[in-house]
């Protein structure tokens, strides 16, 4: 039985838990004992996150970045749109990389702690403590920082669209891709129920990550996919070999269920920590890291600080995913008019959530009228 105590205890050490950690271990001034507890064994590279950064912002890990590229394309059967920004990079992180820098920067801070192979299965309020239990574990803290995602149950009863994806990345034996533009929704194309699309990574041009996504009202398990993704590696007219193998479900949306005021932290899909237009959650951990962090040197930590997103893009995003829900089979017109109507920078604004009114604006112009005034009025 692992005993534990400390000040602030953080469960879940994947992104969001991680990167709160690593902000803390920045932080050199502040004196709270931090302990992150993990249930995995051990990390691999499970996830490529990508996002769009611009020059200017305050991002923590800009020495990891593998990739970046400044130009992504939208497709059909019959057109084709390149978005070219100035301003704005979409970048790669692998996240083993990202794993492996902050867990080191978690083993040089002598005030943290990572545990890993801990379930956590229980965490009950005890006038001024948390008491949290697990198989092999009892700690306790003053502060509870939970990052775990919704149970797969409470994720299909809670979730507004579910966005499933299911992707190889693959060598290839000869040069077969542009590396300088990003395949964003590559073959977009709705059946009534299920809008789906390709993304491409192209890491260099032998070298790529090719993913079939899916975005429905109801869940699919990612292995639906496979059989359109393996029938278009077969398409492909190059000798390949397979590397690594990503798959997922995300929320795009989530309607929480009501919680209880126990003075719990939640952290990552929680919190809103994911895009609820896109999925997107890395960016958005990254800040919501920097503003629990910065609670931290004076202990004011509560439950009611650190959303990582914003009132208003918020309301645009759970608008746009009301019109998708709405109206999935218009899916591939949606995403095409803004392919070919909106700015690059307008579009990286809004999928970074720095998206100002007159970007709404124009998102609102890129895309059919109706559909968007019924939800805006609904
Ligand atoms: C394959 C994949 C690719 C993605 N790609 C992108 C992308 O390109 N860009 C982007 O912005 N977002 C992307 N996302 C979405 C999002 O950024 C990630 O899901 C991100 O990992 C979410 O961070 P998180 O901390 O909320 O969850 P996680 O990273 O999943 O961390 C939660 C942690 O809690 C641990 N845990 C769970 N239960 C317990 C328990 N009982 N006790 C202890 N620990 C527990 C888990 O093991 C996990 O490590 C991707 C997601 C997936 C699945």
């Amino acid at each position: 039985m692992r005993k534990i105590e400390c000040d602030v205890l953080i469960i879940g050490g994947g992104c969001a838990g991680l990167s709160l950690a690593y902000e803390y271990a920045q932080m050199k001034k502040a004196g709270l004992s931090v302990c992150i507890l993990e249930k995995r064994e051990n990390y691999h590279d499970d996830k490529t996150w990508c996002f769009w950064l611009d020059h200017q912002q305050d991002f923590s890990h800009r020495d990891i970045i593998l990739n970046s590229w400044k130009a992504w394309r939208f497709s059909s059967k019959e057109q084709s749109y390149i978005h070219r920004s100035e301003h704005f990079a979409y970048c790669h992180i692998a996240s083993l990389a990202f794993y492996k820098k902050t867990t080191q920067a978690i083993e040089d801070d002598p005030r943290q702690t990572l545990v890993l192979g801990q379930v956590v299965s229980k965490i009950e309020k005890n006038g001024k403590y948390f008491n949290v239990e697990g198989p092999n574990l009892s700690a306790r803290a003053t502060h509870v920082i939970d990052t775990r995602a919704y149970e797969p149950d409470e994720l299909i009863q809670y979730t507004q669209i579910f966005q499933g994806f299911s992707g190889v990345e693959i060598e290839t034996e000869d040069d077969f891709f542009d590396s300088d533009l990003v395949g964003l929704m590559d073959d977009i194309k709705g059946n009534g129920k299920i809008c789906q699309f390709r993304y491409l990574l192209p890491f260099t041009k032998r070298h790529a990550l090719i993913e079939l996504t899916s975005f429905s009202n109801a869940y699919y398990p990612p292995s639906d996919l496979d059989v359109s993704l393996q029938y278009y590696l077969d398409s492909l007219k190059v000798s390949y070999k397979i590397i690594r193998e990503e798959q997922g479900v995300l929320p795009m949306g989530i309607n929480h269920p009501p919680r209880s005021e126990d003075g719990i932290i939640l952290g990552g899909m929680k919190n809103d920590n994911l895009k609820p237009s896109s999925g997107y959650g890395f960016l958005r951990s990254q800040i919501w890291a920097k503003l629990i962090v910065t609670k931290f040197c004076n202990d004011t930590l509560d439950i009611k600080l650190g959303k990582a997103g914003h009132y208003i893009p918020d309301f645009f995003d759970h608008t746009f995913l009301r019109v998708l829900d709405n109206n999935i089979d218009l899916a591939e017109d949606i995403f095409m008019s803004i392919g070919k109507n909106m700015r690059p920078d307008s579009f990286a604004k809004f999928m970074s959530d720095k998206a100002q009114v007159h970007d709404f604006m124009r998102l609102i112009a890129a895309v059919p009228k109706q559909p968007f005034i019924k939800a805006v009025l609904s």
